[in-house]
């Protein structure tokens, strides 16, 4: 935050909430996430094409539980989403482990790590998987002990909703309300640029989802980079 002084510019310490995307942006599960879904709709539906036209990108696991039932022509109520989200879950376990093409990101770790000193910063999760999914795919990333709050897929199916959740609890985390609050998203898709937009937060992209940075920057991020490794990222992230 820069706050005018007579006639200099002088940086004043701002909270400053961040709230991580996972797919794309700290990982790649290579297709674990997918997979376990249709599977998932195979024993929930007896159908396997439910997913199959449409990105999962920047979609929170309900909406895609949605989505895919719309497809095929079935209700999309609550028990039902509830039962391939549980389903999901416990093929999304073997899935991740035994993913052959599992990535994580250049620099999440550093990155991460280097805003956790920082005791004016509360560095948490802002991402449409369920808590429990978000779990499995950190944990084989050894991310998982880094993120102790976030805004999550089972908070919310709404993408902003979900992030302004995740800003209220990292705000309290630094014992202010959200308002005062520096918010920053970090994420890889449209979605996560027009979800933070809606809450008021800055938007920073990735291009390690398959989006180009320029795309996000043209739909509203205040910067964009090749990936969390490309040089001025953690500046922009810091402020
Ligand atoms: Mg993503």
């Amino acid at each position: 935050m820069l706050k005018k002084v007579g006639a200099k510019e002088e940086r004043v310490k701002a909270p400053t909430v961040f709230l991580f995307d996972i797919d794309g942006t700290l990982l790649l599960s290579g297709g674990a996430g997918r997979r376990s879904f249709e599977a998932a709709f195979v024993q929930v539906c007896g159908r396997r094409d439910a997913c199959a036209h449409f990105s999962f990108g920047g979609m929170t696991d309900r909406a895609i539980a949605r989505t895919g039932l719309t497809a095929i022509g079935r209700d999309a109520d609550a028990a039902t989403i509830d039962a391939l989200i549980e389903a999901y879950l416990v093929l999304l376990h073997d899935a991740v482990a035994k993913s052959p093409v599992f990535t994580v990101m250049p620099n999440a770790h550093a990155t991460v790590e280097a805003l956790r000193t920082n005791a004016d910063f509360a560095v948490g999760l802002g991402t449409g998987n369920v808590r429990r999914g978000a779990n499995v795919k950190l944990a084989r990333a050894e991310l998982a002990h880094l993120f102790d709050f976030g805004g999550f897929g089972c908070d919310y199916e709404d993408r902003a909703e979900l992030l302004r959740k995740g800003a209220e609890r990292g705000a309290a985390k630094l014992g202010v309300n959200a308002a005062e609050a520096r918010v920053v998203v970090i994420g890889d898709t449209p979605r996560d640029v027009a979800a933070a937009l809606a809450i008021g937060a800055e938007c920073i992209g990735v291009g390690t989802g398959g989006v180009a940075p320029s795309e996000l920057l043209a739909l509203g991020a205040v910067a964009a980079f090749a990936s969390l490794a490309e040089d001025g990222a953690l500046d922009a992230l810091v402020g």
